[in-house]
């Protein structure tokens, strides 16, 4: 398919997630919440919600923003100091996200998981039972991973992967990954200027994985691009397109939708065999 025939097809995606990373949503200088950024963010899916989509908001921040909140220069280093930030800034992105969506009549909740929610039947079971309740009552999730609780071994460790998790689980026929990069480039482009854009992969092989490993994303963030190519393995692998495009303008998301040229964009091609389960322990 032409890349402007898929991106024609976005218009009529039903179940939609977002995944924001921290960069995309904080000041660079201060590490504080950019709220003129999260008000065009919670209008645009306010908006898709308008239209009939569901949707669901994968959010990091929560260190980032607790970090700041109680005075570290930056995200601390030890567990128990990133742990408590999170508690912190966890609860001060909900109470953003909440006020601002109920500005626009949209209600939203709290989706909390580790790499254990996924892992164990009964707590995949209860987290898929509860995304879909929760959009059948018209209600946007906002998912993080549960940084207060969340060890090296429990834990997904980037939101990047976790969004595409999440796609899966609940059979999202989207997923848009905002970044702070324009999308895959066959190089990293802040090092090698002859790096060229790629607008589309139809085939996700072992040829686009490696780019991922010379091509570096965030400081503020934890996923690179190498977490962002895992992310469009599974998601594309259970069936969703994705796309990585440059959250620096979040009306960017009302512009991939009507099938505007922005980021890159990975082909769904759901496998017969998919088990979601095998993709999440090969990640650990
Ligand atoms: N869960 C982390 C947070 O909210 C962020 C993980 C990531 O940067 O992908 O701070």
């Amino acid at each position: 398919m032409e890349t402007t025939d898929i991106r024609s097809t976005f218009k009529d995606k039903k179940r939609i997630v977002i995944k924001i990373g921290t960069s995309s949503l904080t000041h660079k200088e201060t590490g504080r919440l950019n709220l003129t950024k999260l008000e065009v963010l919670v209008r645009e899916i306010s908006d898709l919600r308008n239209q009939g989509k569901e949707v669901v908001l994968v959010s990091s921040g929560a260190i980032g923003v607790g970090s700041a909140a109680v005075g570290f220069d930056g995200k601390p280093d030890q567990l128990a100091q990133k742990q408590a930030c999170a508690a912190v800034g966890q609860a001060r992105l909900m109470m953003i996200y909440q006020k601002l969506f109920s500005e626009y009549n949209q209600t939203a909740g709290q989706i909390l998981m580790t790499k254990n929610t996924m892992v164990d039947n009964l707590n995949r079971t209860n987290a898929k039972n509860t995304f879909n309740e929760l959009l059948k009552l018209g209600v946007i999730p906002i998912v993080n991973e549960n940084d207060t609780i969340s060890t090296y071994e429990i834990q997904f460790g980037d939101n990047d992967t976790l969004s595409a998790v999440v796609a899966a689980l609940i059979q999202a026929d989207l997923l848009i990954l905002l970044t702070d990069i324009d999308g895959l480039y066959t190089d990293d482009p802040h090092e090698n200027p002859d790096a060229k854009f790629i607008s589309i992969v139809e085939n996700l092989d072992e040829h686009f994985m490696q780019m991922g490993k010379s091509t570096t994303g965030s400081k503020v963030g934890t996923g690179g691009m190498a977490t962002k190519l895992t992310a469009a393995e599974i998601a594309t692998a259970a069936g969703a397109d994705m796309i990585i495009a440059n959250g620096k303008d979040f009306h960017v998301i009302h512009r991939i939708i009507d099938g505007e040229e922005h980021g890159t964009v990975f082909v769904g091609n759901r496998k017969e065999e998919f088990y979601l389960i095998d993709y999440i322990e090969k990640l650990f």
